[in-house]
């Protein structure tokens, strides 16, 4: 029995928790959720965006799936999602991208990795005003975080039978933080002969990527980049309601799709559930239920490409329960 923390989150997190539920039950994976409210969704029953109750539950669990969380854009509480991420040291941010058959996208046979360092750098929000007519953010880029999360893209490249690294970076114009990211990247890459290191400038990366998208495989970036990066990744592939993500540390794992909670949808069971479904796919595999992984990511990719009970963004009228109905169905 895998006891698992359950978040299902803001805005249109319940609707496709509700659907990711519905297939991980079929898969016959003996899972006991612990179900908890965090975010926005929790602040009138405990004050809180962030209950102790959800640390506690993770932390003894383990593990965690979770839905997005809506962030207040320029004043309010601090996002949860980087709370969660530094305060269980979470410090890898897994983000594949992948085309599936069916999928009207530019591009065809897009197979990208974006391992984003998930601690650190401008993300970590340390800024103040200066005055009533300045602001200061701080980049802040560690060896240690640089190192563990080069490590970490190697490590995974080299698993997965992928073919090489690039670090992306601007290490041209910020010498000290990013220069510090590229060398460590440079020094851990000699313990990895197998595999192919080089290096981007972000954005020559971001122009490559649009460009030719082929050339690349595992990406490792710090913070800001792999958010930007990887949302572009999503983009290549059709859309952030495909692109699923894993948060990953020494103790901890939290899956979470890589898009965020579009209120304006909330409430409709409208949005496509695979970016959670898929994440829950990443979640199986971490737990090595990989049997159970590759039933549903066939039977989803058999959804997509059949085309006939999709969600909006794919170009079908399905509800995303609807949607989740149908993989169900092709699981047999
Ligand atoms: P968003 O990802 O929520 O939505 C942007 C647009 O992408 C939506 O309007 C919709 O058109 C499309 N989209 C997103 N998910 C989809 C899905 N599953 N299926 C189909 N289409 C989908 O981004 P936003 O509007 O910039 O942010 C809304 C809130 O989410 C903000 O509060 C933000 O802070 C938060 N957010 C949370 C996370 C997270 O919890 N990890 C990540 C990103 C954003």
């Amino acid at each position: 029995m895998h006891k698992i923390t359950l978040l299902p989150g803001d805005g249109i997190g319940p609707d496709i928790t509700a659907a990711t539920k519905k297939i991980l039950a079929a898969t016959g994976v003996a899972i006991e959720w612990e179900e908890h409210l965090a975010g926005e969704s929790a602040i009138p029953e405990f004050g809180t965006p962030l209950p102790e109750t959800v640390l506690e539950s993770i932390r003894r669990n383990k593990i965690a799936l979770k839905g997005p969380l809506t962030t207040p854009v320029g004043s309010g509480f601090r996002s949860i999602n980087v709370a969660l991420r530094k305060e269980l040291d979470l410090f890898a941010n897994l983000r594949p991208a992948r085309t599936y058959p069916g999928i009207r996208s530019r591009y065809e046979d897009i197979d990208l990795v974006v391992v984003r360092e998930n601690t650190e750098d401008l993300y970590a929000g340390v800024e103040h005003m200066v005055g009533e007519d300045a602001a200061e953010s701080i980049k802040i880029i560690t060896r240690k975080g640089c190192e563990r999360i080069c490590h970490f893209a190697f490590e995974y490249a080299q698993k997965n039978n992928r073919r090489k690294v690039t670090a992306v970076h601007k290490a041209n114009i910020m010498k000290c933080t990013d220069g510090l990211f590229l060398s460590v990247f440079n020094e851990v890459a000699k313990d990895y002969p197998d595999i192919e290191p080089e290096d981007r400038i972000v954005d020559n990366m971001c122009m490559q990527l649009v460009q030719k998208p082929e050339l690349y495989d595992v990406m490792v970036m710090p913070n800001l980049y792999g958010d930007i990066v990887s949302d572009l990744c999503a983009g290549l592939v059709g859309g952030l309601g495909l692109a699923p993500g894993a948060n990953i540390g020494k103790d901890y794992a939290l899956f979470e799709p890589v898009h965020g909670s579009a209120p304006k949808y909330a409430g409709q069971d409208k949005v496509n559930p695979t970016a959670l479904i898929l994440s829950a796919v990443l979640m199986l595999r971490y737990i090595n239920e990989e049997e159970a992984a590759d039933r549903v990511e066939k039977a989803l990719a058999a959804v997509i490409k059949e085309g006939k009970t999709v969600t909006y963004d794919l170009g079908g009228s399905a509800k995303g329960m609807e949607m989740a109905e149908a993989v169900v169905a092709k699981m047999g």
